[in-house]
């Protein structure tokens, strides 16, 4: 299957200049689809990301470019959201993402066409990119076993791994509404917090922090009663994204017993726009992290051969800050911390497989979120509150400020890429999001 997608050839070139730049996100390889607004105040459009341009859905349809592929997808290319295209299943966006491919393909008729390429292509510098779709359930999960171990030894000294996280996928039901995407600012929420042993008291969060996760949408969806095995996840996601999921730590340590997150998570959840297809990640995946010898082995609903050997994704990723003083200052991001999603103690389709178990049904777009992403080491810690320890070791910045958690003004900023010998690099783009000052009036 992975051998016999000419899509990501690492041979094919792109008439899109920028998409062989070796440095760029978006090579011919990715084609990652997104919605946006050519210029700015336009009619949302289905994209596909390349180079520094971003190739207009409607207007490859227009051109006749997209003919081979099937009717229903083509009217699905023309929506203002994936939503239709993310229920079709592998193969039908397999066939698009070939007409896709070979329309940008610098071998493609379009390449001696540059009246077309006018036509069929818009600069993404000038574009507004939206949420890329309408996104009806939120999952958020907990798959890191250093994030759970780190967090747990800071709300639960005594007892940081609770005795079921080696047995069960843990997660919690976000909030859909207030996902955003990328470029939307966040205001600093407002909630009750506790003091050591002083009463609570109402006011904006003082320990902000940001959690790096991927996203993965849901495809085809399951219908309710029945279940996904993990063998067949694969192809009930249509792709992932990078999430920062905002947390209010002050919040959430007061407010999470007995039933988990709440408003400590669910006044924003920012969203990279382009999603990026399991078939441009296909290249790129590895096998599931092994568990220490003494772990007992996951139950065999969650337990597959062909999983644990492909299920991980090769997904390096950063989390930079750049504050108000330092973009004034015109100084660069300031990275504070690099991690591997395939550190995860569970894999993306085990996450499926225990979701649906019970007979839940996942629907199109629906956004599966991995759980902050954080390793063994400390520079790979996806939090503020496991990077700081709870702010007992706060960062530098460049521009001298020091950081326990987000201060107003901050700009949080996510990327993540996938590497291989002999493959091009494909990103995920960004995920980043400003904190505002809270509404206090
Ligand atoms: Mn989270």
């Amino acid at each position: 299957m992975m051998s016999a997608d000419r899509t990501v050839s690492p041979d094919l070139r792109s008439w899109v200049e920028s998409a062989n730049d070796r440095r760029t996100d978006f090579p011919i390889q990715n084609l990652p689809f997104g919605v946006f607004e050519p210029d700015g105040n336009g009619e949302p459009r289905i994209g596909v990301a390349i180079g520094d341009r971003i190739a207009d859905m409607p207007a490859m349809l227009d051109a006749g470019l997209l003919d081979s592929v099937e009717e229903n997808v083509q009217r699905a290319c023309r929506e203002r959201a994936l939503n239709s295209l993310m229920s079709f299943g592998r193969e039908s966006i397999r066939r698009l993402r070939e007409a896709v491919s070979d329309a940008l393909s610098a071998g493609g008729p379009v390449a001696r066409d540059p009246s077309a390429q006018r036509r069929v292509t818009r600069s993404a510098g000038e574009a507004r990119v939206l949420a890329p779709a309408v996104i009806r359930d939120y999952t958020d999960f907990y798959a890191s076993i250093e994030h759970a171990t780190n967090l747990g030894s800071m709300f639960r000294p005594d007892n940081p791994l609770l005795p079921n996280y080696k047995w069960i996928p843990i997660g919690y039901h976000g909030r859909a509404s207030s996902i955003v995407v990328s470029g939307t600012d966040v205001r600093r929420p407002l909630g009750q917090t506790r003091d050591g042993d002083k009463p609570p008291s109402f006011g904006p969060t003082s320990r902000l922090d940001y959690e790096l996760e991927i996203g993965a949408f849901i495809g085809r969806g399951n219908a309710q009663g029945t279940r996904i095995p993990v063998d067949d996840a694969d192809d009930h996601i249509f792709g992932l994204c990078l999430v920062n999921d905002w947390s209010a730590r002050d919040i959430q340590a007061w407010e999470y017993q007995p039933l988990g997150p709440f408003l400590g998570k669910s006044f924003a959840t920012t969203l990279s726009p382009w999603v990026v297809t399991l078939d441009a990640l296909a290249p790129y995946r590895v096998p599931a992290r092994r568990r220490a010898s003494d772990d007992p082995q996951p139950l065999p609903y969650l337990l597959s051969e062909r999983d644990q050997a492909t299920g991980g994704f090769a997904i390096t990723l950063e989390v930079s800050i750049l504050s108000a003083r330092m973009r004034d200052a015109r100084t660069a991001p300031h990275r504070v911390s690099i991690g591997a999603f395939n550190e995860m103690y569970w894999t993306t389709a085990q996450l499926i497989a225990h979701h649906t178990s019970n007979g839940c049904n996942l629907q199109p777009a629906d956004l599966l979120a991995s759980g902050t992403i954080s390793g063994p080491a400390k520079e790979s810690r996806g939090s503020l509150i496991e990077r700081t320890w709870r702010g007992t070791e706060p960062l530098t910045l460049p521009s001298g400020e020091t950081r326990a958690f987000l201060a107003d003004g901050d700009e949080v900023i996510i990327r993540g890429w996938c590497e291989r010998e002999g493959h091009p690099r494909i990103g995920f783009g960004e995920c980043r999001g400003r904190v505002t000052p809270a509404d206090t009036a």
